[in-house]
């Protein structure tokens, strides 16, 4: 028997960055996913503690993707894909446990899926290499599950550092932790998930997605990355649609705030942040236009409760809030939020404050 943990997620800055080869800035929550794998007799078996039944399969689900709960593919897929690879994957029996809540915004995929996948390598003894688990986990979500995602979660979840937020470019997929200490400067990260429902959030990534990718071709670049801060408005000037220009401004101004808050906390300035948090919800807003009034409630209550910053994290149309607050004004930051939606007639946010924790570890012994 074998069991390892992978934690969820926040992502301090840069959103929409990812799928435009450019870089983010997340780090490892305490809450994560549990997974342990043991030997079966003959078929494979998945339980996860929060759904009611398990589901078994036969061999024969291992190579044609049979249908199964939707669920159980975060799982069954990393078997699907080693069989593809030529693992011959013997009966196994799965059981997932979690306290991240699913479709927060804090990646619960992503901490059922490395928990999971870091558990079967080491039940075989596949040996895979920190790339090649990295490669399955991203491919896992992408090609079992078909969730379009661009890898942060993965990488985070995986290689998160206690005390750091990890620096992630996501063109080489290179990663690089930075301290961030928020005990030493006495701050917070009080998170609001603002439970907003994610209002057509597929079909508006999607279009996000193709328009970054429309504004790269006619800038003849191979990703928004590489229009570097300088040609920001030389690049603007040469698009016709103000919509498109409007993407462009976000991802290359937001790639230069992660690089600029990455700065800053390599110099031990994390007060020094705030500022670049509250830029980057503004242009989510502003420009890419993928916050809704929740977030934007959330966001202006941290700020007048005496938030250094505040920002949406995640994909956006929903999910969670970051201020960046003195720990003697968290409490006035919770009430400021609750007492804000209470107003606007929005239901009850969740509040919580969040430490940079470890990436998947074993649990063995
Ligand atoms: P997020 O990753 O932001 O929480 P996603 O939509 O990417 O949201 O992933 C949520 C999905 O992951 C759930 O709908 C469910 O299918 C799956 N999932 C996550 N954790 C578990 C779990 N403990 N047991 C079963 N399924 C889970
Ligand atoms: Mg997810």
């Amino acid at each position: 028997m074998t069991s390892w943990f992978a934690p969820g997620r926040i992502n301090l800055i840069g959103e929409h960055t990812d799928y435009n080869d450019g870089f983010v800035l997340p780090f490892a929550l305490g809450v994560g996913c549990a997974a342990t794998v043991a030997d079966a007799d003959s078929e494979w078996t998945v339980r996860s503690a929060q759904e009611p039944e398990p589901v078994v399969v036969r061999r024969s689900g291992l190579s044609d993707a049979e249908d199964v709960p939707e669920w159980t593919r975060y799982v069954l897929g990393a078997l699907w894909l080693l069989t593809d690879r030529g693992v011959d994957v013997p009966p196994l029996e799965i059981t997932v446990d979690s306290d991240v809540p699913t479709g927060a915004g804090l990646s619960s995929s992503a901490a059922l899926v490395c928990s999971v996948v870091r558990a079967v390598d080491d039940h075989l003894g596949l040996g895979l290499d920190d790339d090649e688990v990295f490669a399955l986990t991203r491919d896992v979500e992408n090609d079992a599950v078909g969730a379009p995602t661009g890898g942060m979660d993965q990488l985070i979840s995986l290689r998160g550092e206690a005390g750091h937020v990890l620096l992630c470019d996501m063109r080489s997929h290179d990663t690089r932790a930075v301290p961030l200490d928020l005990a030493g400067h006495g701050l917070s990260v009080l998170v609001a998930d603002t439970k907003a429902p994610h209002r057509h959030s597929d079909g508006e990534y999607g279009a996000r997605r193709r328009g970054c990718e429309e504004a790269a071709r006619v800038l003849g670049v191979p990703a928004l990355r590489d229009v570097g801060g300088p040609d920001l408005s030389s690049a603007l000037g040469r698009l016709d649609s103000e919509e498109l220009r409007r993407y462009v401004r976000h991802v290359v101004t937001e790639d230069e705030r992660v690089l600029a808050v990455t700065r800053l906390l390599d110099e031990g300035r994390l007060p020094d942040i705030g500022q670049a948090l509250t830029a980057s919800h503004a242009s989510m807003r502003d420009d890419f236009r993928i916050t809704v009034p929740e977030v934007d409630t959330a966001v202006d209550a941290l700020l007048s409760a005496g938030a250094l910053g505040a920002r949406m994290t995640g994909g956006g149309f929903g999910g969670c809030v970051i201020g960046l607050l003195p720990e003697d004004d968290v409490d006035a930051g919770g009430d400021a939020v609750r007492r804000a939606f209470a107003d606007a007639g929005f239901g009850e946010p969740s509040l919580f404050t969040a430490t940079a924790e470890a990436g998947a570890r074993s649990l063995a012994g």
